[in-house]
């Protein structure tokens, strides 16, 4: 008789979009003819750049031809691709190589997939709030207890709360494994040098790893900032860092990430290079590697002209950024984020909980954002804006909210 990972039952249901549509529904069938604006979604706009759409087309063109066509490619992705992006760290001050960049189907998968690499009984710290892929992954892994008010026992959670600036210090306790957003879904926060310093100090004192997802890393433009954790020194021996071409180059429907896993990384049972062999292993047995198309697509957004172009994008979205944090300030409420990430996290008028502004921004204003509370409890009295969408729609929303939010 077949049973199930009964884990599966520990997971609070998937709450928080589907309520959101639930609402916006609802009202839009009580209010004939209205039409809602959404500053509530994670997904890119825009369409792909010049170059990327060159490097697809020649791809498609290979494969329509015999002497050029390819099946099958590494696990690991494509070696000229690896490479671009560990010369791209050598810009960096990183010293990696091809052998340690393993290329994806994107963040969200090497996120949900990296804790396989570690035992059952690993103790995990997420911040809160989170990237709901952390925590659910190690439920279903078994590494938690049960949800009681919105958190999972046996988790360590780091308040991430205005006192920090949304940035927590390391843990007081032992934990194993970190999970660290940065720049960061939902509060747009982003460590400085001396903060990511700390939680390399932790991790090598307490041999734990830090999975440090960067998915937005080409929203800092602050030179101060780090954009990548192996810019602080000894970080090449306690963390793994994922990445992807979703945000930056809008490659949220193609698909494609990566994880970089040092040579260097050791655990406590795992010398130099062990942790690199089995997640070789782990992808070649899972996966047969990603499409060769998207690939060559990603290549060319590394060339100087790909690289002009998506910094293009990137700045289109954090001009929307800018309007919508200029509107929302200059009507008195105060917002965080934005400046080098494309997610603003405004602190709800009046202490209101963030279910009831999403009610009260939509039904006085018609538009449609994120609720805090729903990435964990932290994020109670505060609401998520994205800068995600085409300039105008913006520019209509924010001009909603300044007409008529009641204030
Ligand atoms: C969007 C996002 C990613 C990227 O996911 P892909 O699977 O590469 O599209 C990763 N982490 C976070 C926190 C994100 O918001």
């Amino acid at each position: 008789m077949a049973r199930i990972n009964a884990n599966y039952n520990k997971l609070a249901a998937g709450y928080l979009f589907p309520e959101i549509a639930r609402r916006t529904a609802e009202f839009v069938n009580a209010n004939d003819g209205v039409e809602v604006m959404r500053l509530g979604i994670g997904d890119t706009t825009e369409p792909l750049t010049q170059a990327v759409l060159e490097g697809l087309h020649g791809s498609v063109d290979e494969l329509s031809s015999p002497d050029t066509y390819s099946g099958y490619g590494d696990g690991e992705g494509k070696e000229s691709l690896r490479k671009a992006l560990a010369d791209r760290y050598g810009e960096r001050g990183a010293q990696l190589d091809e052998t340690e960049v393993f290329i994806s189907d994107g963040a969200k998968s090497d996120s949900a997939n990296i804790q396989s690499l570690f035992s059952n009984d690993a103790v995990i710290c997420v911040q809160d709030p989170a990237y709901p892929v952390y925590v659910d992954t190690n439920v279903i892994g078994g590494r938690t207890g049960d949800a009681v008010d919105g958190q999972y026992e046996g988790l360590v959670y780091l308040p991430c709360t205005e006192a920090n600036g949304f940035v927590p210090e390391p843990p007081s306790e032992h934990v194993d494994l970190i999970y660290l957003c940065n720049p960061n879904n939902p509060t747009g926060a982003v460590a400085t040098k001396s903060q990511l310093e700390a939680f390399v100090t932790y991790a090598r004192e307490h041999k734990a790893v830090i999975f440090f997802d960067a998915a937005y890393s080409a929203y800092i433009t602050d030179p101060e900032l780090p954009k990548s954790i192996y810019e602080l020194e000894g970080a090449e021996t306690c963390a793994i860092e994922l990445n992807s071409f979703s945000k930056d180059n809008g490659f949220t429907g193609l698909r494609l990430g990566w994880a970089v896993v040092p040579q260097a990384l050791v655990a406590e049972d795992a010398e130099q290079g062990k942790l690199n062999t089995m997640w070789r292993r782990r992808q070649n047995t899972f996966f047969n590697g990603p499409a060769n198309i998207v690939q060559d697509g990603a290549l060319a957004s590394l060339t100087p002209e790909g690289r002009r172009q998506s910094d293009e994008m990137v700045a289109y979205y954090k001009v929307n950024a800018k309007t919508i944090r200029d509107c929302l300030e200059s009507i008195g409420l105060t917002v965080y984020g934005g400046s080098n990430a494309p997610y603003l996290w405004m602190k709800t008028p009046d202490g209101i909980d963030s279910w009831s502004f999403f009610d009260k921004l939509l039904s006085e204003t018609h538009v449609v954002g994120t609720p805090g509370s729903g990435f964990g409890p932290s994020g109670e009295g505060f609401f998520r804006l994205s800068a995600f969408g085409h300039e105008e729609d913006i520019a209509r929303a924010v001009q909603s909210i300044r007409d008529n939010l009641k204030l």
